[in-house]
This record gives C-alpha cells, sequence and structure tokens, in this order.
C-alpha cells in the first residue's frame, strides 16, 4: 500500500471512528458486490445498499474498506444514536 492510500485508508477509519455507522444511497448503487466483496468480515453490504439500510452489524470493524472501495460513492459514514445523546448536544 503507497503512502498515499495508507493515508486514505487512516483518514476514512478515523471518520468512521468519530461518525458512527455506514449508510447507503440506494439510489446510487449498481449492485456490483464490490463493497461485500472487500469486507474483511463479510457482512453483505450490498444487500443493505439494495434495501436502504444502514449497516448495524455489530461486527463492523469500522474499516472503512466499503465505503473507500465502491466506485459510485454509494457509502457514507453518518452519526448514530451513541453520539445524538442530549448530553452531548450544544444547542
Ligand atoms: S460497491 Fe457501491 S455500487 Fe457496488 S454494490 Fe456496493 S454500494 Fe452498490
Ligand atoms: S466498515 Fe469494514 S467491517 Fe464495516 S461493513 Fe465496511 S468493510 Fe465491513
Amino acid at each position: 500500500m503507497s503512502l498515499k492510500n495508507w493515508l486514505e485508508a487512516a483518514e476514512t477509519k478515523r471518520q468512521v471512528l468519530v461518525q458512527g455507522q455506514v449508510v447507503p444511497d440506494p439510489s446510487r448503487c449498481v449492485q456490483c458486490g464490490v463493497c461485500t466483496f472487500h469486507c474483511p468480515i463479510g457482512i453483505d453490504i450490498r444487500r443493505h445498499a439494495w434495501i436502504g439500510a444502514p449497516v448495524t452489524d455489530s461486527r463492523c470493524l469500522t474499516c472503512g474498506e466499503c465505503v473507500r472501495r465502491c466506485p459510485r460513492g454509494v457509502l457514507s459514514f453518518e452519526r448514530t444514536n451513541l453520539f445524538s445523546n442530549s448530553r452531548f448536544t450544544t444547542g
């Protein structure tokens, strides 16, 4: 892995850890399966994209591979409820 790729992967992982779970935009998904192919623990992300559901699998490593590999920019990270607790709301 080149330094550039490593930095991109590290940045993606940082975003995941900060922002929460993988969320698909189903309108952009072409069901190619690249995301599922690259998930190191075999989560069927393509199916999540098909039905428009966030990846809530507790085994998700937040490695960012699926987000980085998707050729259509379907996947992104969104904040989980964990971080929307009112204790952390600033106004
Ligand atoms: S890689 Fe992207 S376009 Fe391909 S199935 Fe996964 S979410 Fe859909
Ligand atoms: S972030 Fe990593 S572990 Fe989680 S669904 Fe995507 S590829 Fe799989």
